[in-house]
């Protein structure tokens, strides 16, 4: 039996200092309940921007203790499901995203889902492609909001983490405090207004722990292949060292040279954005399966 979590208990920071709402041993599968990004708050294409309560945004459900995890491990999540409410919503305004400084005013939209397709009018009607925009782990340090992504996770806004799709995250505090939520029915890359389709739904997780292998930064492997996911300042810094971390993990599985495999990584490996528009931004350097295939590689074994 798959455990549900509600989503009564909501943090707004990852922090080593949260009290977890729950402990699960390594191997378990568990469903998590998530408000949207507003925590509901947005029922009505005529919010105002000052009825919403700000302090309540970007709740994700948690954090979860994952028992056997200590600082240095690897938790591993794997996406089995994600569902999502028949409603989401989105909104724009000055000063938000990249279109901020042209936005003159405050304006939310609700956005029904029917078959499959998000409803924004008669004429569009948008393919779902589902993901989560927070997930992580507690940093060492001080807290960090659950509207910035970093090292430990949190606001990613990354396309790939989606179903079917199994994260690596640095472990550093003792028990990993997991947490979720910030549902997308659907995203692009960039996240250039700064929301996706933001909806409440349901994520079923399986959650272990890897001990004898670390990370730095999040990591992600699909059917498709496997991402280096990095949030910093620039998009420079974060392509640089998605670049970096991509070719520190491979390289050693490889008969390769470092100019070999930097060829290699050139020809195959795709820098992409993932968003533009949170506190850090985020990108992601992507390396399709087969070349993992190639070499027979299964990493953090
Ligand atoms: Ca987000
Ligand atoms: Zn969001």
């Amino acid at each position: 039996m798959t455990e549900i979590i509600s989503c009564q208990d909501v943090i707004y920071a990852f922090s080593k200092d949260n009290r977890p709402i729950k402990t699960v041993a390594p191997g378990s599968q568990i469903t998590i309940e998530t408000y949207d990004c507003f925590q509901n708050q947005i029922r009505s294409n005529n919010t105002e921007i000052n009825s919403i309560d700000w302090e309540r945004i970007n709740p994700a459900t948690g954090p979860i203790f994952i028992e056997t995890a200590q600082p240095g491990d690897i938790l591993s999540v794997k996406i089995d499901r994600i569902e999502l409410a028949n409603e989401g919503v989105m909104a724009v305004g000055p000063n938000l995203g990249v279109m901020g400084g042209r936005i003159e005013h405050f304006e939310a939209k609700i956005i029904p889902i029917q078959n499959n397709k998000a409803i924004f009018n008669d004429t569009i009607q948008i393919p779902l492609n589902p993901m989560i925009g927070v997930i992580g782990v507690a940093p060492s340090g001080d807290p960090v909001s659950c509207g910035t992504p970093g090292s430990h996770g949190g606001n990613m806004d990354t396309k790939l983490i989606t179903t079917g799709a199994t994260l690596y995250f640095p472990v550093f505090v003792e028990g990993a405090l997991f947490a979720l939520g910030d549902l997308h029915a659907a995203m692009g890359d960039g996240e250039i207004g700064v929301s996706g389709i933001e909806i409440p739904g349901k994520v079923t997780v399986t959650l272990d722990v890897i001990k004898g292998h670390s990370l730095k930064n999040p990591v992600l492997i699909s059917e498709e292949g496997i991402a280096t996911i990095v949030s910093a300042q620039t998009l420079d810094e974060a392509v640089k060292t998605s670049v970096e971390e991509m070719i520190d993990l491979l390289l050693p599985h490889t008969d390769l040279t470092l100019n070999h495999l930097t060829m290699v990584m050139s020809a195959i490996g795709q820098t992409q954005i993932s968003q533009v528009v949170d506190p850090l931004v985020t990108a992601r350097f992507f390396v399709p399966k087969w070349f993992l295939d190639a070499y027979h590689i299964h990493l953090f074994q």
